[in-house]
């Protein structure tokens, strides 16, 4: 047998545009692969035959038999392959955080401080070599059953459910309240890490499908839940956790205080959903003093956003940039782009004028000390550090909060303590007969793929109720 040849130290870099650049445009600043890269990067992976990073991807992925399909230039087949388990490839491809995922586990990293294959790169590539092809793309299905399932949010969690469902045959309508599809993927996160031309593509294939998307329809509001349930034969609930929260500190109602929500929507859409950032009125600063408060993705996005409109932009976070839950390298990133970052800084209060406007920051400064239970440094207050950023605009990208508007009353539901939906088995079931639930509606706010695998294991097991008749709701 031929002996493999561990590349481990070649990875080929993602190409990307220059930080003098990128920071005055919303344009993809992450360029991907070309062909060359793409094929030289596939030749990295040995396609172990228990591929490790298979099942450390949430949608198990099957990336040993994708990859082998780029080695032989086949990328059509590739894409075939990808679209068995996720309906979303350039999107994970751009948004995933591999290096936690599926790249942790590649085993050209085991060795001599060994780099991963780049398999999201690869993944953004297959997808988006399909989509400039112009190749007319429709997914195989199977014939129809005769039922029919409502889903409820056209995040990635509702639509990946509605990819899965109308493969099997059944009709599926997607119920959503805002005027346009994709969840935070198209309010959330800005274009400059996902064009929407990619978003628009791949949820056009699940219409291709036959799934029908409602925008504009607020279950719970505009139409009640019940008249869902009597419509459909089973029911998804996929409408994410996303409601803007600020932070309780005082001074936080003055002008120019605003959730990561309302100011990301505001950037993204030029709209701002009383029902995800309620009583917000957002100005879109230009020409500012911003801070951003908060570590993880959505801190990220606020600062990408905030810099692109020509902002001096300061990140203020409690903790270190290691214990930050972001992309690592999202942070050189922002820092390139001129972001001020000001770690192991806890805010305490804003500061206002005397019309209202906000004028500062005051912070103090933390240290970390080690968790007794094992768990994450935790930040502590360091006495006597108090001080004052300038500030005009204040970001508060702290969580998302409940937005429990489609269910909070469907009689007996089970909703856990913070108003969503962790109360469902591991069917994705929840404890009413014929109604399901998954994404961050159940887990509170986790990854776009996390949501995707959440869809598909909910579609598995809608499929098998209608299928059998059988409810086999099993949590207590
Ligand atoms: P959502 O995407 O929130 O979609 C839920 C949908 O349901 C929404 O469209 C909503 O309008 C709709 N809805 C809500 N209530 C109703 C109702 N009553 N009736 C009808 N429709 C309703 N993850 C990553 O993997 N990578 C990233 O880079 C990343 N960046 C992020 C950036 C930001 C700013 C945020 C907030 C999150 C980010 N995440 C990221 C997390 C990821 O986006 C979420 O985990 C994922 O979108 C959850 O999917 P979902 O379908 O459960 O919910």
């Amino acid at each position: 047998m031929a002996k493999i040849t561990y590349r481990r130290h070649d990875r080929n870099p993602i190409p990307l545009l220059d930080p003098n650049i990128r920071k005055t445009t919303f344009k993809e600043y992450a360029l991907g692969f070309g062909h060359t890269a793409a094929e030289d990067e596939a030749d990295r992976c040995i396609l172990c035959k228990k591929a490790p990073c298979t099942p450390s991807c949430p949608v198990n992925s099957e990336m040993e038999k994708w990859i082998e399909q780029i080695q032989k230039g086949n990328l059509i087949e590739a894409y075939k392959i990808l679209r068995r388990n996720n309906p979303f490839s350039s999107i994970c491809g751009r948004v995933c955080p591999q290096e936690r995922l599926c790249e942790s586990t590649c085993v050209l990293t085991f060795k001599d401080n060994g780099q991963a294959v780049s398999i999201g790169g690869l993944e953004r590539f297959v997808g988006d070599s399909i989509r400039m092809s112009g190749i007319d793309w429709i997914d195989e299905k199977e014939p129809p059953k005769g039922k029919s399932v409502g889903i409820i949010g056209a995040g990635p969690a509702g639509l990946g459910a509605a990819y899965f469902l109308a493969k099997k045959g059944y009709d599926v309508v997607v119920y959503e309240a805002l005027p346009f599809a994709g969840g935070v993927m198209r309010y959330g996160i800005p274009k400059a890490r996902l064009p929407r031309h990619v978003l628009d593509f791949e949820i056009e294939l699940i219409k291709k499908l036959g799934v029908e998307i409602k925008t504009g329809v607020k279950v719970g509001q505009d139409i009640p839940f019940e008249e869902i349930r009597k419509k459909h034969d089973a029911v998804f609930i996929a409408v994410g956790s996303g409601r803007g929260k600020k932070m309780g500190i005082p001074g936080e109602n003055l002008k120019g205080v605003y959730t990561a929500i309302g100011f990301l929507m505001k950037s993204n859409v030029d709209y701002v959903d009383p029902m995800l950032a309620p009583d917000e009125e957002i100005e879109l600063p230009r020409g500012k003093k911003v801070a951003v408060i908060g570590g993880g993705f959505t801190a990220v996005d606020c600062l990408i956003t905030s810099i692109r409109l020509g902002n001096e932009t300061h990140l203020i976070y409690r903790r270190t940039r290691d214990t930050s839950s972001a992309r690592d390298e999202e942070w050189d990133h922002v820092a390139e782009e001129g972001c001020i970052l000001h770690w192991l800084t806890q805010p305490i209060e804003v500061i206002g004028n005397e019309k209202g406007e906000v004028v500062g920051l005051k912070c103090i400064k933390m240290e970390l000390v080690p968790d007794e239970k094992g768990g994450r440094p935790k930040p502590v207050e360091v006495p006597n550090s108090e001080h004052i950023i300038e500030c005009d605009v204040v970001i508060m990208a702290v969580g998302q909060g409940d937005n429990p508007i489609a269910y909070k009353d469907v009689p007996g539901l089970k909703i856990d303590k913070w108003n969503n939906l962790s109360t469902v088995d591991e069917g994705f079931r929840t404890n009413i007969e014929g109604v399901f639930a998954g994404g961050d509606v159940v887990n509170g706010g986790d990854t776009v793929v996390r949501a995707i695998a959440h869809g598909k294991k909910a579609a598995e097991s809608i499929h098998e109720y209608l299928t059998t008749g059988e409810w086999k709701y099993n949590k207590e």
